[in-house]
């Protein structure tokens, strides 16, 4: 249910719209934040129906959350979104190819790493045997595209973690990784770093068993009752572990995660146990700047920008901390990027279920990145790692792509293959 007064916060100011992509993009007040926010209110006042146009503006939307950060008025807008979404899934019937995917794709497969990672193998076979194209033939052809591009060259098995890595030197922290969907089949050298970079600063690293998707994905595609579901099994699975902090290195799952008291607000027997959970949360850069960077730490000679993942800058504000492990490390040349904060058009699925304004919105990125003339690119999230790494790809740039612990665990000597 949509909580009517926050539509009351937006005073119409429209300081909003130079900051949202889509806007910026398309010029059109329905995508914008602010035509979103009057769309979004106009329905649950029965003032629209919810129906194919309407529906498309919001669709368009990447839940970047640029827009909040902007916002003088303090408009939650990410929780309108979400809630609005939960909605359209009940009151709007979309078209099969659609439906298939949302209720199939990303309730089913997306959320449960062994699903993910067996349906990697038909989808590696089926992109090199272009049976793809088929799909076109029954609407489905920019969802297969768009996986096609994203599949990773090589197959996907899942290593398991260590469940527990003692802390190197004095403790000064135990800490719990959720090792995450996306994190866990396409970037599990990136979670073995972490735990090497966490161990190395002395956080004694658990990997709970029993734990699942933080539930993000479920809730920004407009399935709460999924994502509480994830929600409350997590919350079971890091109590008992007893830790000083919970921490993830995928900024979509640290700020689903630091909102599981507004998720679970309310549920009696949870809300609480929600509020503790939440604030335990932190990005794998928070905990290393709350711990501070122990060297010895090679030199790396390179020039190096950081796009800061939306969800890490504007969902949760952490921006220097990630900037501060680059800076720590010695030869390290840092540039800041050009709209650093500007979606990269990854979003989550939106690369998958709206290729074109991805596509958009990528070019503007990869065209601030080479202006930099940094030879690595770093940020903090799977699906941005995904997005920037397949755009340098394909326009030819040789620019390598790393979440920020896998360049600290190269200047601890580990690591060190060349990734693009
Ligand atoms: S979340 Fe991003 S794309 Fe959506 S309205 Fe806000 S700024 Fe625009
Ligand atoms: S969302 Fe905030 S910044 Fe945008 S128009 Fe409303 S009050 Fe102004």
């Amino acid at each position: 249910m949509v909580d009517y007064d926050r539509f009351l916060d937006c005073v119409h100011c429209g300081l909003c719209l130079s900051q949202c992509p889509t806007y910026v993009e398309l010029g059109t007040e329905m995508d914008s934040p602010r035509g979103r926010i009057y769309l979004m209110r106009a329905l649950a006042d029965g003032r629209v129906e919810a129906g194919a146009s309407l529906v498309s503006h919001l669709d368009l939307c990447l839940g970047c959350r640029a827009c909040e950060t902007a916002c003088p008025s303090g408009v939650r807008y990410g929780s309108l979104i979400e809630a609005t979404r939960a909605e359209l899934e009940i009151r709007y019937s979309r078209p099969p190819a659609d439906r298939w995917f949302r209720r199939f794709v990303i309730e089913r497969i997306l959320p449960y790493p062994p699903r993910m990672a067996a349906a990697l193998a038909p989808a590696r076979l089926g992109k090199k045997l272009g049976i793809f194209r088929l799909a076109e033939a029954v609407g489905l052809g920019h969802l297969f595209k768009g996986l096609a591009e994203l599949l990773p060259e090589e197959p996907v098995r899942i290593g398991p973690l260590p469940e527990r890595t003692l802390a190197r030197g004095e403790k000064k922290l135990t800490v719990a990784l959720l090792s995450g969907c996306v994190m866990s089949v396409m970037f599990q050298e990136t979670n073995r770093a972490t735990i090497r970079v966490l161990v190395a600063n002395g956080c004694e690293a658990l990997v709970p068993k029993g734990q699942g998707c933080c539930g993000a994905l479920s809730l920004h595609n407009g399935f709460p009752e999924d994502a509480r579901r994830f929600a409350k099994k997590n919350i079971e699975v890091f109590e008992a572990a007893g830790v000083d902090r919970i921490v993830t290195n995928a900024a979509g799952c640290g700020a689903a995660m630091k909102e599981y008291d507004h998720l679970l607000a309310g549920e009696p027997g949870w809300a609480e146990r929600a509020s503790r959970f939440a604030a335990k949360v932190r990005d794998v850069s928070e905990v290393l700047a709350e711990v501070g960077i122990e060297g010895p730490l090679k030199e790396i000679r390179a020039k190096v920008t950081y796009h800061d993942a939306c969800h890490l800058a504007h969902g949760q504000k952490v921006r220097q901390q990630p900037r501060a492990i680059l800076k720590a490390i010695p030869g390290l040349e840092f540039v800041e990027l050009k709209e650093s904060d500007w979606c990269c058009g990854s979003a989550g699925t939106y690369n998958l279920t709206e290729p074109q304004m991805a596509e958009r919105i990528l070019k503007r990125k990869l065209d601030n990145i080479l202006a930099t003339g940094a030879s690595i690119v770093v940020t903090g999230n799977p699906g941005c790692l995904v997005q920037i790494r397949n755009g340098l790809r394909k326009i030819g740039a040789d620019i390598e792509v790393l979440h920020p612990v896998e360049l600290l665990d190269r200047a601890y000597g580990n690591g060190g293959e060349r990734r693009s």
